[in-house]
């Protein structure tokens, strides 16, 4: 049985895998492959799994199955499986690590240090406690972040959509009623029609002047064009972000419009969540060929 490591992992994957069967990192033995394993790269389409003639397992390293055609693998027949709770620490850390850093003008205040300049009287940074804290997808990365956020005292609320309780927040019914209370809105939904574009030149009018807007769940959650020019005018106070139309972007206007935070996809990419996908993924090997 060939296992094909179509992405990058650990470096201690295939070791940890040569225990299930044959392990290549070649794409080219692609149609050799019983089991394939892709993190966001690459893209499993109708095309790939028509040429992934040996497939019958497909494992995404990560949450979601959007680069995966899982409807004409399950037609195939192919099994699909992913690491949907490895990832919850890993993103939740990154977004709260942002919601810290926008404030308090880190990136600007580093960069002004490494440049000579001496710009305190212009860093006028604000605190979390008290400020009100916005969550679209009340899910596993959703409510951890919840969690951090409470333990800096901030209040908490969360869209309603399939969460009726939480813990953590006050559940809020209507998408514009949560966007006008939010003096930080952080986004965790699936990218799926209805979230599609959410955060458009509308919603982004319902949001309190100089929020600050969040985004480690789905670079197409946003109109990033809407986006752009909410930071030109200051009805966004800040935008920070780890995801993106396409990886790298290309053309983004929100590189290189002010009070951004940058990031190229690092939110899955700790070292302990890499060692948890492995695990996750040798797990669901073992099930598959009952070793
Ligand atoms: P999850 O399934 O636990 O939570 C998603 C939540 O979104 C659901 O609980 C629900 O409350 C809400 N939701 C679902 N459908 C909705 C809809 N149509 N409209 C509004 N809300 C809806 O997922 P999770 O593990 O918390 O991951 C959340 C998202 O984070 C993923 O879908 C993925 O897009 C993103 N993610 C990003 C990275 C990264 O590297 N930045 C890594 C992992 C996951």
């Amino acid at each position: 049985m060939l296992i094909l490591i179509s992405d990058a992992f650990d470096k201690s994957l295939p070791k940890v895998l040569e225990k299930c069967g044959e392990v290549t990192e070649d794409p080219k033995r692609m149609a050799e492959a019983e089991i394939i394993i892709v993190r966001s790269k690459t893209k499993a389409t109708k095309n790939y799994l028509d040429k992934a003639k040996n497939l019958k397992l497909i494992i995404r390293g990560g949450v979601g199955l959007d680069n995966i055609d899982v409807e004409h693998a399950e037609k195939k027949g192919i099994k699909v499986h992913n690491t949907a709770d490895a990832s919850t620490t890993a993103v939740a850390e990154l977004a709260f690590a942002m919601m810290i850093a926008l404030p308090n003008h880190i990136v600007k205040a580093h960069n002004s240090m490494v440049e000579g300049k001496w710009i305190k009287s212009e860093l006028k940074r604000t605190e979390l406690m008290g400020k009100t804290l916005g969550i679209l997808g009340m899910g596993r990365i959703g409510t951890a972040l919840a969690i951090r956020a409470r333990a800096f005292r901030m209040k908490i609320l969360a869209w309603k959509p399939l969460v009726y309780f939480s813990d953590f927040a006050i559940i809020v019914n209507d998408l514009e009623e949560i966007l006008g209370a939010s003096d930080y809105l952080s986004l965790h939904m699936p990218l799926v029609d209805s979230t599609k574009g959410i955060i458009n030149k509308k919603s982004l009018a319902w949001m309190k002047q100089g929020a600050y807007l969040i985004n480690t769940g789905r670079g197409e959650c946003v109109i990033e064009e809407d986006v752009a020019e909410a930071l030109k005018s200051g009805q966004l106070g800040g935008y920070a972000t780890d995801v993106w139309y396409s990886d790298p972007p290309l053309n983004s206007p929100i590189v290189g419009a002010p009070n951004t935070l940058l990031a190229p996809h690092i939110g899955a990419g700790t070292k302990e969540n890499m060692l948890r996908i492995g695990e996750i993924i040798e797990k669901i090997i073992r099930e598959y060929t009952g070793k």
